[in-house]
Order: C-alpha cells, then sequence, then structure tokens
C-alpha cells in the first residue's frame, strides 16, 4: 500500500471527503473559519500511543518530545496517555508543566540553556539533561542562587553513530551531550556536588525507519548506560534511551517495523537493563512517530493555472506554514509529502498538477507535478504527514502572509 493510501485509511473517507476526528473535511475547514489550518486528529493519537504501549515492554515509559507539536492542546491530550516529557526549552517546559505531568517526569534538554533557563528548571523540579560540563556549572550555580538541589542527567554524546537517520544527533564531535570517555568524570564530580544525580541519557539521531538500525543503537545505547553506571559505582533512577522512530513521508518510504523494534527492546530490557538496573525508569522519547500522522495541513486552492502545458494549483497557503512539506527543512533532494484533494477522494485521478504556496518565491512548492483528481478554486488540499515539525518549524513570518489556525479535533 503507498504512503498516501494508508494515511487515507487512517483517517477515513466520510462521503468522499477525508474525515479528520470523524467529521468530513468541509465541516472541519467550516470550524476552523478560515484557511489554512493544521488539524490533529485526537483519536490517531491515541491510536498511535496504544500501538506504541502494545508494542514495547510494558514497563518502558513513553516520553513526549514537546518541540514535534507544542500546541498546548495536544501536550495537554497526551499528558493523559503518555509518561512523561521531554523539553527544550523553557517556554516548552512551562506548556509540559501546565499539564498534570509532574515537574519530575520532565526532562529538560538541548543546548544553550541559559542561566535564567537553568534557573527556572531548578526552581520548577524539572529534570536537567546536561549538555556540557560548563552547564553543570551553571545549574550547581543556578541550584545555589534558588535555593532548591537540582535533579539532574548527563546527556552521552555516544562513540558509535546511528545509520540511516534523518538527522544525527550523537557520535562523532557534538553540540550534544557530554562525550562518552569524559562522562566518567561529570558524573564523578555531580556526585560529590549538590545536585541529585539521576541518571544518563542518549539520543542519537532522529527519523529512522530501520527497525534494525534502531535495535541495535537500542542496545548499544543500553550497554553504554551500564558500563557508566557501574564505573561510577551509582545505582540510576534514570535511563532515557532516545528514540528516532521514524514516519514514512515519501511514496517509497517503507514504513517502521515497530513490532520489530518492540521485540528487540523486550530483550534489551531483560538482558542488559534490568540486571544491572533493577529500579531505574526506563524511558523512549518519541515526537514525530507519536504526533506526525495525526496531523493535516488544509489549503485552499485559490488559482488554477496553465503555464506552457503545466498545471499549478496555487493555494492559500505554503512553505511559511509547513516548510517540511516544500522540502526545505533537512531534506537533500526535494521529494512530495502525500497530499490529496481532501473534499474529492473520490473523483478519478485524472489530472497531472504542481500544488504550489503563495509566497513569492520559487521554493514554495507543496507538491510537485502530483497525480490528483481534477481541482478548482475553492478545492480543500490536505497535506499529510503535518502533525510534527509543521507550523512552528516554519518561518511564519515570511512574506507576512495571515496565520494558520491550529485544532484538535
Ligand atoms: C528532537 C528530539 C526528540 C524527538 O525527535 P523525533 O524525531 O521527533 O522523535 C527527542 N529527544 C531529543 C533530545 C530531541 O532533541
Amino acid at each position: 500500500m503507498t504512503v498516501r493510501n494508508a494515511l487515507l485509511e487512517r483517517f477515513g473517507n466520510v462521503g468522499g471527503e477525508l474525515a479528520i476526528g470523524g467529521e468530513p473535511l468541509s465541516i472541519v475547514a467550516a470550524r476552523a473559519g478560515s484557511t489554512p489550518f493544521f488539524a490533529y486528529d485526537r483519536r490517531l493519537l491515541h491510536e498511535r500511543v496504544a500501538e506504541l504501549r502494545a508494542a514495547l515492554p510494558s514497563e518502558v515509559q513513553l516520553s513526549y518530545a514537546v518541540k514535534a507539536n507544542p500546541m498546548p492542546a495536544v501536550v495537554q491530550c497526551l499528558s493523559g496517555i503518555v509518561d512523561r516529557f521531554d523539553v527544550a526549552s523553557a517556554r516548552e517546559m512551562l506548556t509540559a508543566l501546565d499539564t498534570d505531568t509532574p515537574a519530575r517526569r520532565v526532562s529538560f534538554a538541548g543546548p544553550g540553556k541559559t542561566a535564567a533557563e537553568l534557573s527556572q528548571a531548578v526552581a520548577a523540579g524539572v529534570t536537567i539533561e546536561l549538555e556540557s560540563e560548563g552547564e553543570a556549572d551553571r545549574v550547581i550555580a543556578a541550584g545555589a542562587a534558588v535555593g532548591r538541589r537540582p535533579r539532574v542527567a548527563v546527556r552521552v554524546n555516544p562513540a558509535f553513530e546511528v545509520k540511516g537517520s534523518g538527522m544525527r544527533m550523537g557520535g562523532g564531535p557534538q553540540q550534544f551531550g557530554v562525550d562518552a570517555e569524559v562522562a566518567p568524570q561529570l558524573i564523578s564530580r555531580l556526585l560529590r556536588s549538590d545536585v541529585e544525580f539521576v541518571g544518563l541519557h542518549v539520543f542519537a539521531g532522529s527519523q529512522n525507519l530501520r527497525a534494525d538500525i534502531l535495535a541495535s543503537s537500542q542496545r548499544q545505547t543500553a550497554e553504554l548506560i551500564v558500563q557508566l553506571a557501574d564505573g561510577a559505582g551509582v545505582a540510576l533512577s534514570y535511563v532515557n534511551l532516545g528514540g528516532g522512530f521514524g514516519i514514512p513521508y515519501f511514496e517509497t518510504d517503507v514504513p517502521l517495523d515497530l513490532s520489530a523494534v518492540g521485540q528487540s527492546l523486550h530483550s534489551v530490557v531483560d538482558e542488559v537493563l534490568r540486571p544491572a538496573l533493577p529500579s531505574a525508569d526506563i524511558v523512549v522519547e518519541l515526537g514525530r512517530y507519536i504526533v506526525g500522522e495525526a496531523g493535516v495541513y488544509v489549503t485552499r486552492v485559490v488559482d488554477r493555472k496553465v503555464s506552457r502545458g503545466k498545471t499549478f494549483l496555487v493555494v492559500d497557503g505554503g512553505l511559511h506554514h509547513q516548510l517540511a512539506a516544500s522540502g526545505n527543512f533537512g531534506q537533500v533532494i526535494r521529494r512530495n509529502y502525500p497530499v490529496v484533494v481532501g473534499n474529492r477522494l473520490d473523483a478519478p485521478t485524472d489530472d497531472v498538477a504542481s500544488v504550489v504556496g503563495c509566497s513569492c518565491t520559487p521554493l514554495d512548492i507543496l507538491g510537485a507535478d502530483v497525480a490528483l483528481p481534477h481541482a478548482e478554486p475553492g478545492d480543500l488540499i490536505a497535506i499529510f504527514q503535518a502533525g510534527a515539525y509543521g507550523l512552528t518549524a516554519s518561518p511564519t513570518a515570511f512574506l507576512s502572509h495571515p496565520d494558520a489556525v491550529e485544532m484538535l479535533v
């Protein structure tokens, strides 16, 4: 099955229209009041978390990486169904703390945390993932200034790389984490300082569709964490194995085999982690895998024009809201995200058109030469895989077009 058809099946078809939260797209558009908009399907968020729970060992805790989609309603919804949040800025931290999730289940990662952010994190009581030795100095100072003992973990930059990741964030020199070879010194220093050292975190890459690679990276990560814990002679209470589970964006992408990842994680937990760290919280942290497929970006056709034999559907949205679909967010070669004419699902696919945004730049392509039903001004174009790294990963001020609405449906 193509990626697009699998997504159509997930969302559903009501009377020839894409269903979001069970409602036909025209009704969802009327509710939004204007186009373009992002709609996130609540049911699909629940389904995805349930799939993860079924596949992963029950003792593994699920952390949602808020940076993938920080919309407060999404974070609130997930607060009831995941175990923890991973945040990467003070503002994300405040969004996570607005939910029922307790501060000790919020971890704050990311390079370049300012002294002010560290003080906020210390005051809030979240787990601060240290990204460098300098940050350790600053967090100790923040603890003294705030009058609270900081809860800290060390993010470790492993010596190994995770192949096949869309974005590599570990192995070699990195701005992320403390190199594995110097981590023991930092850990022993933390153990002598006025901080509560809880554990270790490795996040080495993102957007990986290969179960075998994820499995071996989880095993290597677990082995590294156990080795560091042994060396330090400390019983960790927090072990964060990272994530990196990818979603299929392009027609040729093969979706991740989640059950294979889950099976391997069962044996990593039983063979590597539990014998050494019987009572640690074991955490997997995921962003796009949880929210990416639950979101669509919907934009209306403003103009249909033919230029020297090529058909263009010009829409009222574009890369200023959904940069990733234009191919300008981490892609090397531009390929199309799955796209449909959301109010004409049952019409024959008898046209080929390029869906282009309204921004005055040739970069604003949302779908190049896509096989679609014939569409006219007023029709609704829906672009899938917009639930993660959509609106907040886009240059919204570029060209000063109106904002996009966001809704949880
Ligand atoms: C970005 C990030 C994530 C989430 O990555 P996804 O590809 O969205 O799953 C998780 N952890 C950390 C530390 C990150 O920086």
